[in-house]
């Protein structure tokens, strides 16, 4: 079924902002971005990001979503404790998190981003992290558009 990537992503950073009270700013270069999917997969996915974004930083979130001929791409930036370089390719296996000395009382179990990942997989998605210590993360899912 399509999915409308930017209503998914309205809908749900407008609940993140009412929960958390912290700004999040969505950008878009379209009114709509439709991928082929699953919708409450797809929303888990974004839930998964945003979740994240809100427990390793305390500035603003940044939505991207960007649409071309041939792909539909959401990137979820923040600006907080980021990943140390080496931890960067294991922080999608099953149960790793960083170093839990460094965190606040943020609980989670190391699964989000593993799940993220098999979703995105699920819909022939790639996922791209970009992080640097005490900087911030971006993370960037990129879908083939239905043609
Ligand atoms: P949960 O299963 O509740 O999401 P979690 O956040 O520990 O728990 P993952 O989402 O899989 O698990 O993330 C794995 C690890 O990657 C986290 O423990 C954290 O150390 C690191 N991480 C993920 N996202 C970010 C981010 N936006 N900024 C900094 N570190 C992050």
């Amino acid at each position: 079924k399509p999915v409308d990537l930017v209503s998914l992503c309205t809908i749900l950073i407008d609940q993140f902002k009412q929960v958390y009270d912290r700004p999040i700013i969505l950008h878009k270069n379209s009114e709509s971005v439709f991928i082929e999917g699953d919708e409450l997969k797809l929303k888990q996915v974004i839930i998964i990001f945003l979740d994240n974004a809100i427990k390793y930083s305390t500035d603003v979130i940044e939505v991207f979503l960007e649409s071309n001929q041939h792909k539909g791409i959401i990137q979820i930036k923040d600006y907080g404790i980021g990943i140390p370089e080496e931890d960067q390719p294991h922080v999608f296996e099953r149960f790793y998190r960083v170093d839990k000395a460094r965190k606040r009382d943020s609980g989670g179990s190391g699964l989000g981003l593993a799940i993220a990942k098999n979703i995105v997989s699920l819909h022939k998605g790639e996922i791209h992290i970009q992080s640097k210590e005490h900087v911030g993360t971006e993370i960037k899912v990129i879908f083939s558009l239905r043609n």
